[in-house]
């Protein structure tokens, strides 16, 4: 089965672009909420993390204590590395595995660090980039998460430039001041690519 890469910036309307292919039957596979699942109450980097940086990082639901590894690996590079080592390949695998058992004619990975983690580039036959505008990133985001422009643009410059994200795609959904349905118009001329590659 083929797999499509969908990623974007914060705001960029990936869950929106997401959802729109969700409701003409595509399956999904969304890496942060994998990424939330191995480290939620008895996840499965929880023996390793607890293993490796002490039981202080875990809650007593036995998920990982996110405030105190957030502040852990905030100042220090190694320790987020350490993290990382321990969560990517279970994210990866889980990611890989929930691919597989999807019923559809292809499957969509929402992966919103696909430029910034390199090898998901190479696990996916097809990237779909969502772009958009900093300006409306940090209209959206502020409007959705109630943050400050400061705030939005902090995490705006920790994710790829919008750059790196376009030469990284295959196919590009412009959201910039787009009304839903013609997104969805969009959405679906990409569908029928997609199906007419999952046949081929
Ligand atoms: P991401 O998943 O990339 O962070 P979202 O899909 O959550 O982005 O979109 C960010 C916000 O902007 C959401 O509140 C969403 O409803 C809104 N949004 C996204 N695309 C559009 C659009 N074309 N028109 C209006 N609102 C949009």
């Amino acid at each position: 089965m083929i797999a499509v890469g969908l990623t974007g910036g914060i705001g960029s309307g990936k869950s929106t672009v997401a959802d729109l292919f969700a409701a003409r039957g595509v399956p999904l596979v969304d890496t942060d909420v994998i990424a939330h699942r191995v480290t939620a109450p008895h996840g499965m980097a929880m023996p390793q993390i607890a293993a490796q940086f002490g039981p202080e990082f875990v809650a007593a639901d036995g998920s990982m204590d996110r405030a105190r590894m957030r502040a852990l690996v905030f100042g220090d590079e190694a320790a987020r590395k350490r993290l990382e080592a321990i969560t990517h390949p279970l994210i990866r695998a889980e990611t890989e595995r929930e691919a597989r058992e999807a019923n559809g004619p292809y499957v969509i990975l929402v992966v919103p660090l696909l430029v910034e983690s390199g090898a998901w580039k190479t696990r996916v036959n097809r990237v779909l980039t969502v772009d958009c505008s900093v300006e409306t990133q940090i209209a959206r985001v502020m409007s959705r998460n109630g943050f400050t422009r400061e705030q939005v643009l902090a995490i705006i410059a920790r994710q790829a430039t919008r750059e790196a994200r376009l030469a990284a795609a295959d196919d590009v959904i412009v959201n910039d001041d787009v009304a839903l349905d013609a997104l969805a118009q969009d959405v679906e001329i990409l569908h029928q690519r997609y199906l007419a590659l999952a046949r081929s």
